[in-house]
């Protein structure tokens, strides 16, 4: 599209606008300047709906007390208009944000926010720019948050002084591990004299220096619209939000001038050698526990080429296991992985690059440095391989493509990609505008030696250089130790009996303070008129291909196309079925077609985003019953759309099980497998109590839970001769599976790329296997009712209580789930989490699968906690319900029914529910009832589906405290066993 360029400058409000120009395959770029103050504003126009919203400050500190990060702890307890003590918490439950969250950097603090709802948008903003521009700021706040006195007891003036805050106890935490040493000792090494050399975060030590006032001034003179940086993002108009940012914030500001306080570094004529400690236990082996680095200050982030640049030559470097540099360090057997720091930082205004292994002597760290400079000296003599480069450039043009909201909502991914050049004076155009970088280097590749002149030109030639080594301290902690204790004792005996009393008064009342009910009414609300109801259309096209079917659905999905095989595993036996978790890894983890499974990975990583596979089991909505479906997937750039396919077809119809290679892949499962059952405590218990309940929940165990993991032991077991037969019977389930007759192929793709991929899907349709025996499947039953302890290497519990409820279409599942969002927020969290001490306390409505659970994670209790399950129904069934928590508790669920989804998401999603009966208007309906749920309801729901029913239990928890459990009760478990 042609533009025409305006010799006018043209304003909005207050405004001018500074650049508007296209942004290939994402909307509008818009930069402005507010005329009177100075504020900066980028807003991204587009479709999306989730609006977007950031306001950053540049808050580089001079010191490390911390001033910066404990600020952004205070600005989040109450401002003028909203003098609540956690509005940001608070408002999480009367809105519908798709991201809400506040964090300071190395030297900038931001506040981004993102929803898809209009009014939410501008509740949000009232509180975001009220928070930020005109915090209170209390003294109690800057106590509570950052540092302050009180004695070991409170109450008592004798049991001892100490230093509390929240900020406080974060860092000392934050701390005390080798990556934090390895940033500390980066800062101080190759940014003297700069902001970067401090503890943005805080220093505990550093901490108790910072006063209120120092505080209150620092904000004054940071959080001002002339030091402000403003992004937007989305389909709403620009216009309204200039238009409040200038009424609530710029109209009550005049200009201020700052001082640029980040130079440029000045740059050593000579490398630099860094030592920094990190605490250590006495007891170990601290032998082989030092890190060495080896880091260079190099291309400013601001300069979206030259970062780009230097991002390809840090992947090809360093990415995967046969990069070069990474190969070298690790065969070097000096060390045993790559040390932290390693790869390109751009959090710095310049970017640092670095390279080192970890698991080293600590006299190591010169043999370190020269691993690395040969290695680097070679490459740059003899050449750097280019089909890494491409697989490098592939890697991030793949990121930088994909419109995904995992993580962080793309909204915000745009603004995090512009925002080194919009922070540090570059070109935030050019930043959002990747394709143009990216033929750039294409071109000046294709002139030859652009990354070898670019090694030694930012790396061997560049003197700007440290060689960093951290190292185990078993001192340190005794000594920081001491040094608090010795600093607390000098100030305890200078207190007067007066000011002894006056910190157990303080103490006394901010405890107090934090325990009252406050009253909310002053914050913003959605109410339940604002939901929308409607649930938009997903549009597809569906067509055979020989006997098998294929459905397209068209996205924007910005040149990726999404791809899943999807085939019936009904009717595979039941011993088939036990073998899909393996046959999920095995599929995508072999060679093929005549290649090893090297060159199987690698040619993943260069033509795909990435291939995966996994058994899954999907509720059916209005009966109980589900459909079983094996689905490989993948995703590829629409370019690489050929090769992507005939890799698939290697795959489904070409594949080469070795059983050297197979017994690797079951020895790598099972090893981490074990090694992880403390994260799969909470998931293994769920799915064993679900088992209990219905043939669908024992399906799920065998699948993902404690009967995988026997599946998977047995097999770790099985001896050489007989891996020849479990080779064949994978191989009988890749042909059972893959028939041409039994198979949906599900298409999310740009509208243009469907033509190309109908004829690409012919040809692997063509060449999927079409002999199999026929076999009957087999549907397990549920497993035994009696409630269940399992034993696993946990200091903790993991307690599941699940009842039988109903499905999503009858008229009671909506009550059920905002009954189940309710008992969480309210009274799990406070019996469970404040006062049981669990790191997590939760109700869920499985309203697909007709199921509704209890459940504790990270959970010191195992008897008080079923007592709390039992409590909490008659919580429910004969407690007081207050209307406005109802409605929180709708909120909540309105939020789980409608997630923000990517446009892949969007694709598979309508493929399952067309077959599971999750219709639009099914969604409808459930919508319309969920905003109709009274508290009568909920306890209705309660009374009916909780107090009467034969709960399932099982609970996974160490020994100890299962053994300590049945001796308080002897009845809670009927079944106790290792895991
Ligand atoms: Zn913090």
């Amino acid at each position: 599209m042609a533009q025409t360029t305006s010799h006018v400058l043209e304003t909005i409000g207050g405004y001018t606008i500074k650049r508007r120009e296209p942004l290939e395959r994402l909307g509008l770029y818009v930069e402005l300047e507010h005329q009177r103050t100075g504020a900066r504003h980028i807003h991204i126009e587009c479709e999306d709906d989730n609006n977007a919203f950031a306001v950053f400050f540049p808050t580089a500190p001079q010191d490390s007390t911390g001033v910066a990060h404990i600020l952004e702890h205070v600005v989040l307890a109450g401002s003028e208009r909203y003098p609540v003590r956690d509005p940001f918490f608070s408002m999480s439950r009367r809105s519908l944000a798709t991201f809400l969250n506040a964090m300071t950097s190395a030297d900038s603090t931001m506040y981004p926010f993102s929803t898809r709802n209009a009014k939410d948008y501008s509740n949000l903003l009232d509180v975001y720019l009220d928070a930020t521009f005109f915090p209170r700021l209390t003294e109690d706040a800057f106590k509570q948050e950052g540092i302050r006195f009180e004695f070991e007891d409170p109450a008592d003036p004798k049991s001892g002084l100490l230093y509390k805050g929240v900020v406080f106890k974060e860092m000392k935490g934050a701390l005390a591990n080798p990556g934090a040493a390895m940033g500390k000792a980066i800062g101080k090494a190759l940014f003297p004299g700069m902001t970067y050399e401090h503890v943005s975060g805080g220093d505990p030590q550093e901490i108790p220096n910072l006063t209120w006032e120092q505080l209150r001034k620092f904000h004054a003179v940071h959080y001002h619209p002339s030091n402000a940086y403003f992004y937007t993002y989305g389909n709403q108009s620009l216009g309204n939000t200039l238009e409040i940012i200038e009424r609530r914030v710029l109209d009550r500001f005049q200009r201020l001038t700052f001082e640029e306080p980040l130079t440029i570094v000045k740059r050593f004529k000579k490398p630099v050698t860094v030592k920094e400690p990190f605490p250590a236990a006495p007891a170990e082996d601290n032998s082989r526990k030092s890190q060495a680095l080896l880091a260079w200050v190099t291309t400013p982030t601001a300069n979206s080429f030259q970062l780009l640049a230097m991002r390809v030559l840090s992947e090809v470097l360093l990415a995967n296991a046969g990069s070069p540099l990474r190969k070298a360090l690790i065969d070097s057997g000096l060390g045993t992985a790559i040390a932290d720091g390693s790869g390109l930082n751009d959090d710095y205004r310049e970017s640092v690059f670095g390279a080192g292994l970890k698991g080293i002597d600590q006299n190591d760290s010169e043999k370190v440095q020269a691993v690395v400079l040969q290695t680097l000296e070679t490459l740059a003599d003899d050449g750097v391989d280019q089909s890494q480069v491409d697989a490098a450039i592939h890697g991030l043009e793949f990121e930088k493509r994909e419109r995904s909201n995992a993580g962080f909502p793309y909204a915000l991914r745009v603004f995090f990609a512009s925002m080194s050049a919009y922070q540090y004076g570059g070109d935030p155009y050019s930043a959002l505008n990747f394709d143009a970088d990216l033929e750039h280097l294409q071109n000046v590749r294709a002139e030859g030696r652009f990354f070898e002149n670019l090694i030694r030109s930012e790396l061997l030639d560049n003197p700007h250089r440290a060689l960093l080594t951290v190292f185990p301290d078993v001192e340190m902690e005794e000594r920081q130790r001491k040094a608090e204790l010795d600093r607390l004792t000098a100030i305890e005996a200078t207190l007067t009996e007066a000011e002894k009393a006056r910190i157990v008064e303080e103490a006394l009342r901010l405890k107090a303070d934090q325990e009252a009910k406050q009253d909310l009414a002053v914050l913003p609300t959605l109410e339940l008129t604002d939901i929308p109801m409607k649930f938009e259309d997903v549009p597809s096209k569906d067509l055979k291909i020989r006997s098998a079917s294929v459905e397209f659905y068209p996205q924007p999905t910005n040149g990726i196309t999404y791809l899943d095989i999807r085939a019936d595993f009904s009717k595979l036996s039941a011993g088939e079925k036990d073998l899909l978790p393996l046959f999920s890894r095995i599929l995508t983890h072999s060679g093929a077609a005549g290649q090893d499974y090297a060159q199987i990975a690698s040619r993943i990583a260069a033509t795909t985003g990435g291939v995966g596979a996994a058994a899954q089991v999907q509720s059916i909505a209005a009966r109980d019953d589900y459909i079983e479906s094996f689905v490989l997937s993948g995703r590829a750039l629409d370019r690489n759309a050929r090769p992507f396919i005939e890799l698939l077809i290697d795959l489904v119809a070409r594949l080469e099980i070795e059983p050297r290679r197979l017994k690797e892949v079951v020895a790598e499962m099972a090893t981490r497998l074990e090694s992880s059952l403390a994260g799969l405590g909470f998931q293994f218990a769920i799915l064993r109590a679900h088992s209990k309940l219905s043939s669908e929940g024992a399906l799920n165990d065998r699948l993902q839970g404690i009967g995988m993991l026997h599946t998977m032991r047995g097999l770790a077991d099985l001896r050489e001769g007989e891996l020849k037969e479990l080779v064949w019977r994978l191989d009988q389930i890749r042909t059972k599976l893959f028939q041409p007759g039994s198979i949906r192929i599900v298409a999310t793709c740009e509208e243009s790329t469907i033509e190309t991929l109908k004829q690409l899907l012919a040809g692997l349709i063509v060449a999927l296997p079409t002999q199999a025996d026929e076999t009957e499947g087999a549907e397990p039953q549920p497993l035994e009712p009696a409630p269940e302890a399992r034993t696993a290497p946990v200091p903790v519990a993991f307690n599941v209580r699940i009842f039988k409820t109903v499905r999503y279409t009858h008229p009671d599942a909506p009550a059920l789930l905002v009954l189940s969002n309710y008992l969480r927020d309210t009274f799990l969290h406070r019996e469970l989490r404040e006062k049981g001490g669990a790191y997590g306390g939760y109700a869920q409505a499985g309203i697909a699968s007709g199921t509704f659970y209890f459940g504790s994670f990270r959970d010191p209790n195992i008897v008080r906690t079923y007592d709390v399950f039992d409590q909490a129904v008659r919580w429910v069934t004969e407690g007081e319900i207050e209307a406005e928590t109802v409605k929180e508790a709708i909120l909540g669920a309105c939020g789980d029914v409608d997630p923000l989804e990517s446009p892949d998401i969007k694709g598979r999603r309508e493929a399952t529910q067309r077959t599971t009966g999750f219709t639009r208007e099914a969604r409808e309906r459930f919508k319309q009832r969920l905003l109709q749920v009274t508290a009568d309801d909920l306890r209705r729901v309660a009374k009916n589906y909780l107090a009467a029913a034969r709960p399932m239990q099982t609970t996974v928890a160490g020994a100890d405290l299962i053994s300590a459990a049945r001796k308080e009760r002897p009845n809670l478990f009927e079944v106790v066993a290792p895991i």
